[in-house]
């Protein structure tokens, strides 16, 4: 398969290097310029050729910019696969352009960060017709261990953040417990060792324990090096907030965890540390 690969950065730049090892990659980059890759001078240049052309871009406006320029240039029956993630209604908005030019398009954000990306261990979940996504496929298996089609185009995006809204919500109730906790006199092992195993468990508390020293290895570990961070939580928790919105669908607690984040972000010492440092953040205030 040829391959067009628009947005090498932390993540495109790993799972283009993946890709390449088995298929014939041209990559475009308007700042970055990875080893290992053949690179176009242009967006509609790498994605002239390609049987599928995969996007992996900051946020949904510059995915559509990117979409006028390469959906005229590919050629008829192409795929246009999109990794980054954006707002479902860019995603629908580039999936009803990609038709108009006689293209498919995947809408597949991904979970399992710059870790699963570089040992090709990411999950998929993606919106876009079967058949298309059957084509794919292929491409997920190296770059992934697992796609889930989720329905038609935005249903990715639609997934992605329903989740994400999840995670940025339990993470925040996973450090405000361990701040009671510890005020209550209760130790964190002991407390790790209950929640881990009642109806209190999460991805949160098991697999990236925010209190360092419990649990399995994590960002809590390493200083709150990221990992995950602060400001790309806060990122999918607004883009969830836009969908919530434009859907009416009452989201409270997604709401509370978008404000929470902002604020980590914005006004405090969140930007560039994990989304766990929530707990190192509770800590230091009283109760409001
Ligand atoms: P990044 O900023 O490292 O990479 C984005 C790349 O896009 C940059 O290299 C940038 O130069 C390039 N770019 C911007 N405008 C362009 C244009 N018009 N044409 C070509 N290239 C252009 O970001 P990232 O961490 O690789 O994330 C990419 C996407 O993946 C985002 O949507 C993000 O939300 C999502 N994501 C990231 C992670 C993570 O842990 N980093 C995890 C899951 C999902």
């Amino acid at each position: 398969m040829k391959i067009g690969f628009i947005g090498l950065g932390n993540m495109g730049a790993p799972m283009a290097a993946n890709l390449a090892k088995s298929h014939e990659v041209t990559g475009f980059d308007t700042v970055a310029a990875p080893e290992g890759i053949a690179l176009a001078q242009s967006a509609a240049d790498a994605a002239r050729d390609a049987d599928v052309v995969i996007t992996m871009l900051p946020n949904g406006d510059i995915l559509r910019q990117v979409a006028a320029e390469i959906h005229p240039a590919m050629k008829s029956g192409a795929i246009h696969l999109d990794c980054s993630t954006v707002d479902v209604e860019s995603a629908r908005a580039v999936a009803a352009q990609a038709q108009g030019n006689g293209l498919s398009a995947i809408d597949a954000p991904v979970s399992g960060g710059i870790g699963g990306a570089t040992n090709g261990t990411l999950t998929f979940m993606a919106g876009g017709p079967a058949d298309a996504f059957a084509t794919v496929q292929p491409l997920f298996d190296i770059m992934g261990q697992k796609a889930v089609h989720c329905g038609p185009a935005g249903n990715g995006q639609a997934a992605k953040i329903c989740n994400n809204m999840i995670l940025g919500v339990t993470m925040i109730a996973t450090c405000e417990a361990f701040v009671l906790a510890d005020k209550l006199g209760l130790d964190r092992q002991a407390m790790f060792d209950v929640v881990s195993t009642s109806s209190g468990y999460s991805w949160s508390m098991n697999a990236y324990c925010p209190a360092p020293g419990i649990g399995p290895q994590s960002p809590a570990d390493n200083d709150y090096q990221p990992g995950f961070a602060s400001e790309l939580m806060l990122k999918d928790l607004r883009l969830s907030q836009m969908a919530a919105e434009a859907a009416d669908a009452d989201t409270p607690m997604g709401q509370a965890a978008t404000a929470l984040y902002q604020q980590f972000v914005e006004e405090e010492d969140g930007k560039g540390r994990d989304f766990s440092a929530m707990l190192p953040r509770f800590e230091s205030r009283h109760r409001g």
